[in-house]
């Protein structure tokens, strides 16, 4: 039962203090919520839904994403969720549904993921591999973790009114939707606006979208139609092989599905025709095109529909105003190939979460707060255009007419499409280099060095220890990653082959951040096969990693450690 009475509920009371406001309950605001939650930051979250998302929404997790879950210690309850462990992850191109198959990315089960990735290098060294699920079920697991943690108040059903910003506190109007209790005030040091798309706190700064929009193609560009359905015989009267995704490739009709639970539901997407309303749109139009798209009809059950626009590249032209933080779909819009959308809007709230903590502590200078913008914007720049360019390789594609013909042309077409189609599965899917590459090249809290930064490239991944970037990975011979032995503050990774970094060396770092009462941890390993893998990788004796596994300095004297927290911190702009 609720508790009656303000002292014991906090809804009650007519005004709230708490160190962050978070608007929206999506990914982005539920990661924050639950990076502050961890470092004691008192913080409420407010969404105007009645709960996390029933609709499937994005539907792939990313490695660099599962790897911030695992830092958090909750990948392994979030690669649970979704399709069944054994359930094949693939994605399949073909005519329709149960038609003729095109073309195919195998992708390793979740069950399989994480034996895989310890079998892997190069491109793909790494703690984690991607997981297909649907954010509604990844949301339900943020949520859980939050509410979790002392300090995390949680309220869907609640709606940001209005807000004010003077300078010294941001004071929020929130008010449960349903009216049953009055409206309350919120006095909070800081606000993140998570608040999506068609964020309000966004309009209300008059900040405009950057990029481009509107981008026209036979699929992926214009309006797209979902439907959320259950198909009890998907499967079984489908003679190819099961797939996680489908891809319909058709003269006539283009569309996508994904599995949801391994078992009937399933997210189904088409473009809307030119000149249809999409609000006219509903559930018998889902039966429609979903039996044109599978190639007969079967039992469908609609749960849900609706429509989203495909063809943004958009990203906010600020991302903050004094006191508030935009982040999320409200800071940057995709179009949802490659699946970027989500994960940035997670990305961002790693990037925020340590920072706010740190100068709501006292640790950092309040400077420390204008990365976030000059860290995350390009990042959205540079996802925005990956995903748009992936929408082009799939999207300008176009299906010859005689693409599904039994006939010998018909065939021709299939093997052209094919050798098209296998060549853009890997484009698109396999792309470490996005989940990994991503750097902070123009932050002003990065100590830089002159060293070459590496090649941006979608498919590929060269790990590199330049400061700005995320640290190389390594399994470690008892088979942990080499991140289980990081900090859930900063992490000094001291390496002692070949160069040693004696025991004055390390304490000159350690004795600094304990006078600015930061939190480090040292890492050393007792190896020297180890040491020299290490070395090899990070090419210095010391490396100092932020709390978000971002390198912020390496080198090989501690004298500097003191610029180098100054830099870190936001205490100073000028190089180290
Ligand atoms: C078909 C489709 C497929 C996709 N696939 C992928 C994918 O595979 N991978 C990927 O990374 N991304 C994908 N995306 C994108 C992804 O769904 C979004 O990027 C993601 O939800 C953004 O999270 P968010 O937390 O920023 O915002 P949202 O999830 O949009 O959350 C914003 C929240 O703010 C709340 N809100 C708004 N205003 C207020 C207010 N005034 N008061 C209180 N609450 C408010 C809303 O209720 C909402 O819950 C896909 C999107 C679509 C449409």
């Amino acid at each position: 039962m609720e508790p009656t009475t303000p002292a014991h509920n906090p809804a009650l009371r007519s005004t709230l203090q708490v160190d962050v406001l978070i608007t929206g309950g999506g990914p982005c605001g539920l990661m924050l919520a639950n990076e502050l939650g961890r470092r004691g930051i008192r913080c409420l979250l407010v969404d105007r839904k009645p709960g996390t998302a029933f609709n499937p929404q994005a539907n792939a997790t990313q490695a660099r994403t599962m790897e911030h879950y695992r830092r958090l210690g909750f990948a392994h309850k979030v690669r649970a969720q979704g399709l069944p462990a054994d359930h094949p992850t693939d994605i399949a191109y073909l005519t329709r549904f149960a038609g003729h198959e095109l073309a195919r990315l195998r992708l390793p089960t979740a069950r399989q993921a994480t034996e895989v990735i310890k079998t892997m290098g190069g491109s793909w060294s790494a703690a984690e591999l991607p997981h297909r699920v649907s954010q509604k079920f990844v949301e339900v697991v943020l949520r859980e973790e939050a509410q979790a943690l002392p300090g995390v108040e949680l309220r869907y059903g609640w709606n940001l009114v209005d807000f004010d910003d003077d300078g010294t506190q941001v004071t929020a109007r929130v008010a449960p939707v349903d009216g049953s209790v009055p409206q309350q005030t919120v006095h909070a040091q800081y606000m993140l606006a998570a608040d999506g798309a068609r964020s309000g706190v966004r309009a209300k700064f008059g900040i405009e979208w950057e990029g481009v929009t509107g981008l026209k193609r036979s699929f992926m560009g214009g309006r797209m139609f979902a439907a959320y359905l259950r198909v009890p015989q998907f499967y079984e009267r489908n003679a190819n092989d099961r797939a996680w995704m489908y891809v319909q490739v058709h003269p006539q009709l283009r569309s996508f599905i994904m599995s949801v639970d391994g078992v009937s539901e399933f997210a189904f997407h088409t473009q809307v025709p030119e000149g249809v309303d999409p609000d006219s749109l509903g559930p018998d139009d889902a039966k429609r095109w979903f039996a044109r798209a599978y190639g007969e009809a079967l039992e469908v059950e609609v749960l849900s529909t609706g429509h989203w626009m495909a063809g943004h590249a958009l990203v906010a032209g600020a991302l903050r105003r004094g006191r508030v933080f935009i982040g999320g779909d409200a800071a940057h819009l995709f179009t949802p190939t490659g699946g970027l959308g989500y994960n940035t809007a997670v990305e961002d709230a790693v990037n925020l979460g340590w920072k706010l903590a740190a100068v709501l502590r006292g640790e950092a200078h309040p400077a420390l707060l204008d990365s976030y913008e000059a860290e995350r914007k390009p990042l959205a720049l540079r996802n925005t255009g990956y995903a748009r360019g992936f929408a082009d390789s799939i999207g300008l594609f176009d299906a010859v007419p005689e693409l599904d013909d039994d006939t010998a042309a018909g065939s021709a077409a299939r093997a052209a499409a094919s050798d098209y189609l296998n060549g853009h599965a890997r484009r698109e899917f396999n792309i470490p280099g996005v989940t990994f590459g991503g750097r902070y090249d123009a932050s002003p809290v990065i100590c830089h060095d002159n060293t070459p930064a590496p090649p941006d490239a979608a498919n590929s991944y060269q790990p590199s220890a330049k400061p700005g970037g995320r640290p190389p990975h390594l399994w470690l011979p008892d088979g942990r990653s080499l991140y289980d032995l990081f900090g859930f503050g900063w992490t000094l990774l001291v390496i002692d082959a070949p160069a040693v970094a004696d025991d004055a060396q390390v304490q000159g770092f350690t004795d600094t951040a304990s006078q600015r009462q930061v939190s480090l941890t040292v890492v050393r390993h007792a190896s020297p096969e180890v040491n020299t893998q290490l070395h090899a990788l990070y090419e210095a004796p010391l490396v100092l990693i932020r709390p978000d596994h971002m390198i912020a300095w390496r080198g090989a004297d501690a004298r500097e450690a003191g610029a180098v927290w100054d830099r870190v911190l936001g205490h100073s702009t000028t190089a180290t």
